[in-house]
């Protein structure tokens, strides 16, 4: 039996995991197979067997600078140096102060309050309980539920649960506990006028009971990586503007340039009542999600019941992440991404076009610095990755897609190489 101790070689800590560990959605003990990862530098991870991967996933969206980036790598040491973390009550510091005026600066027009938060579900419960909160102080009480459109993702706890896409999923192991909300279709790619007639014909219909609408603008992430036309965020924003409904952006995977403009709001120029932000905060090296939202959104809260916003992590503005943080902006602000992803989009599409008509290939997109291959049927999640891996590629399919969002420092020859990954992982499927 595995036991705490032992020689520390790989395949005791990996018998150690296999007992112990808790994977995301895996069964306990571990079934599975995962890989020992030993360190990371730029875009490559080096398992304990001495193979180097070409990370084609950024760590689900995060790590846009590859690892040990020497800007944040300084960045975290020296706010080491001089203090690890402090309570949020009572007290404040610089690294905090600077990010929330820095993310009011960068984010779309009308955004001005900040609340830092440990994580990107946290990050939506803070949204959502700032638009019942508010709706609630406006006399609007009976607001209590969320609308969004089908194929959404926006995190594990239960109020972002109960926006995900309600069918597939884990959503039907909740039925009856999770409160239900009002669902429109997935947004169609492309400009649909009947379609936009439908979301706003909803929200009208809803505009009694809705708080507010919530959606990931221009990309659904882990919903099923689709991509919709961004006239759509202005039709929501006219419908929930002209019903006093907020309009939530859920903006955790999209932030900070991915889909080639630096949140996906601005495609459509459009801004919500209240915006979250995560994963690629920290440059993905810690931990941390953020909550802007507008003067009136504040204002409502803090005249009504309570006075004040009704949240408060221990872990609230970490000194650790925030100054990483702002070393990412900072990174982001000197403007590499914005000549680096439309690169790397041109990449992926010479990389991935080939493969549309692949046997089983039913869509291949791509969009700033994401590339989906989708399937006509489950993916072998083992298979494929184990293929890419042969190929030197780090990648973690799920459902019928094979996708890859790279660092944005990610050069052409690996992206080619991520490409031919995806293509083992197709064949492999
Ligand atoms: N919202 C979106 C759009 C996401 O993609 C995710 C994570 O994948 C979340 C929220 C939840 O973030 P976290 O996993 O940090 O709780």
């Amino acid at each position: 039996p595995a036991g705490p101790g032992g020689g520390g070689g790989a395949e005791h800590l990996l018998a150690l995991d296999r007992a112990h560990v808790w994977h995301p959605y895996g069964p306990m003990p571990g079934r599975g197979e995962p890989y020992l990862v030993e360190s990371a530098e730029g875009v490559r991870l080096r398992l304990a067997d001495g193979r180097e991967l070409v990370d084609g996933m950024s760590s689900w969206w995060a790590a846009i600078h590859g690892y040990r980036h020497p800007v944040l790598d300084a960045a975290l040491a020296d706010q080491a140096g001089r203090m690890s973390h402090v309570m949020f009550g009572g007290l404040t510091h610089e690294p905090a102060i600077r990010l929330a005026a820095e993310l009011v600066e960068i984010t779309p027009a009308g955004l001005e309050h900040v609340f830092l938060c440990d994580s990107g579900s946290v990050g939506v419960e803070v949204a959502i309980k700032m638009a019942l909160q508010a709706q609630r102080a406006l006399g609007r009480p009976e607001r209590r539920r969320l609308a969004t459109w089908r194929g959404g993702y926006h995190g594990d706890t239960f109020h972002p649960m109960s926006v995900c896409d309600p069918v597939g999923g884990m959503h039907s192991l909740w039925t009856g506990v999770l409160p239900a909300q009002v669902f429109a279709g997935p947004p169609p790619a492309e400009w649909d006028e009947g379609y936009a007639t439908a979301l706003t014909g909803m929200i009208e219909r809803h505009s009694g009971e809705i708080a507010a609408v919530i959606v990931e603008p221009v990309v659904q992430g882990a919903g099923g990586m689709r991509f919709h036309h961004p006239e759509y965020l202005r039709v929501l924003r006219e419908a929930t503007a002209a019903h006093g409904i907020f309009l939530i952006f859920d903006e955790i995977a999209t932030g900070f340039g991915r889909t080639g403009r630096f949140f996906g709001a601005d495609h459509a120029g459009v801004s919500p009542d209240i915006m979250c932000l995560g994963k690629a905060l920290t440059g993905g090296y810690l931990t941390l999600a953020a909550t802007l939202c507008t003067a009136e959104v504040a204002a409502a809260i803090s005249a009504g019941e309570g006075g004040g916003l009704a949240h408060g992590p221990t872990f609230m503005g970490n000194p650790l992440a925030c100054a990483v943080a702002g070393a990412s902006l900072r990174l982001l602000k000197a403007g590499d991404w914005a000549l680096r992803v439309p690169e790397i989009e041109k990449s992926l599409k010479a990389g991935l076009e080939p493969l549309r008509g692949a046997p089983g290939v039913v869509d291949v997109r791509v969009l700033g610095a994401i590339g989906v291959v989708q399937l006509d049927r489950p993916v072998d999640m083992t298979k494929a990755t184990a293929a890419a891996v042969a190929e030197g590629v780090w990648l973690r399919p799920f459902r019928d897609l094979i996708y890859t969002m790279p660092p944005f420092v990610t050069d052409d020859a690996d992206v080619a190489r991520i490409t031919a990954g995806i293509a083992a992982a197709v064949a492999a499927s």
